[in-house]
């Protein structure tokens, strides 16, 4: 009977003071002052079991993958591979053929935008849809790859709350619209796009949707088959595992017609002077030796979320979100750029008469990291005919004492410049 049973995982019960005791950078000082560490959006900090997955992996198990017969080679290759499965199941894809390493989501974008684009599903003069506050990463590789065949992006608008409009949307989408590729979550507003609704609109014209899911894989479970979409691209560096690792999914039936991105080692059947078979997927798209490190510990972070009820998580984070929001609107001038009503926990905010960099750069002192500028969306800071914001993004590591901290170093800010 026992071995019929389905032994259900235990889901580790959400005890803040746990979690930040699992990652040990937050427990170093900066300027003297305990870390407050709200710059989660451009990349987050790592547990020690992610920075353990990788000491084990270059003092155990470090030789290079798939080419080898040697013991450690089996070794790596099966660590890795099993990371490659864990993302499947992570992303709910149907199969891990679907499931492609890169460096990280910009690599993502660049690989469909290189390789669907030279595919018999683009014409000279097709286009792109995407949103009008896109990372510069789900903007540039299309005007690169446009360049060559000249495709034409066409832009959603967003309003001043900063929610796109989906009726203009939809008027955007004509017979030349080859694709829609837009941002699940923004990472200079928080906005958590309408991707279902977006994804069903293209879907009813036939049209692929790639989501750019850089900022979403650490807020939200991801389904895949469940949002429907036909590439989905991030990092992994965002949700606790290392930098220069990612991952671009793809559904099988757009990655068979897409010739390889990359060629060399790795990714071939048959190589003469005159002609290459490619291997089959994902490796077509895999040209070279990988960041197999990365890998691993992309696969640790996966086991690391996975020990919590994501649906907790989150709502810790919305409480987290509400609470920072409510602190920073009782300072009189300030105002939060990104409104929107579902938003994850992002706040971007200018006050009046000081430059974002000089704020960023004084509660610095105060041991408080947030990140300031552009956030990479240059477009959308010249729709709010801003030149930067301040943000502070949150994730369920941080705590209601550090929003508090961080409102009382703005204040503080305020009173310098008065
Ligand atoms: N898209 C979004 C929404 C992002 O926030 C980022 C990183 N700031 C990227 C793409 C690019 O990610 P990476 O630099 O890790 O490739």
């Amino acid at each position: 009977m026992l071995n019929s049973q389905v032994v259900e995982k235990a889901v580790r019960p959400f005890n803040i003071d746990e979690i930040r005791d699992d990652f040990p950078i937050l427990k170093r000082l900066v300027n003297g002052k305990p870390l407050v560490y709200l710059d989660n959006a451009a990349t987050a900090q790592k547990p020690q079991s992610v920075i353990d997955s990788l000491i084990h992996y270059y003092t155990f198990e470090n030789a290079n993958i798939h080419r080898g017969l040697h013991f450690l080679s089996e070794l790596a290759t099966e660590s890795y591979e099993t990371a490659r499965l864990k993302v499947k199941e992570f992303l709910n894809a149907m199969s891990v053929s679907e499931i492609i390493f890169v460096r990280g989501a910009t690599e993502g974008i660049n690989l469909v935008a290189n390789s669907f684009c030279r595919s018999e599903h683009f014409k000279d003069g097709d286009e792109v849809i995407i949103t009008a506050m896109e990372h510069h990463a789900n903007i540039v590789p299309w005007q690169l790859i446009g360049k060559r065949k000249r495709i034409k992006l066409r832009v959603i608008p967003v309003s001043d709350e900063g929610e796109i409009d989906i009726e203009e949307y939809e008027k955007l989408i004509n017979p030349k619209t080859k694709l829609v590729s837009v941002v699940h979550i923004s990472n200079a507003l928080g906005t958590i796009n309408p991707v279902k609704k977006i994804i069903s609109i293209a879907h009813s014209y036939n049209i692929p949707v790639l989501l750019d899911g850089a900022q979403s894989t650490p807020h939200l479970k991801i389904d895949v088959q469940d949002l429907g979409c036909d590439f989905f691209a991030f990092s992994g560096h965002k949700m606790f595992a290392p930098t220069g690792i990612g991952v671009l999914y793809g559904k099988t039936q757009y990655l068979d017609m897409m010739p390889p991105y990359q060629g060399g080692g790795d990714m071939i059947r048959e190589v003469t002077f005159e002609h290459t078979t490619f291997d089959d997927l994902p490796h077509k798209f895999e040209a070279g030796t990988p960041n197999i490190a990365g890998g691993i510990g992309l696969g640790a972070a996966i086991d690391y979320v996975n020990q919590f009820d994501r649906n907790e998580i989150l709502k810790y984070e919305q409480d987290l979100l509400v609470y920072a929001t409510k602190r920073l609107l009782e300072i009189d001038e300030l105002r939060i750029i990104g409104t929107a009503k579902e938003k994850a926990s992002v706040i971007s905010f200018a006050v009046k008469g000081i430059h974002p960099y000089d704020i960023g750069t004084i509660i610095d002192t105060d041991g408080v990291a947030i990140r300031t500028g552009h956030h990479c969306a240059q477009p959308l800071m010249k729709r709010y005919n801003l030149p930067a914001t301040a943000r502070a993004s949150f994730t369920f590591y941080n705590t209601f004492e550090e929003a508090d901290k961080l409102a009382e170093s703005v204040k503080k800010v305020i009173k310098m410049f008065r």
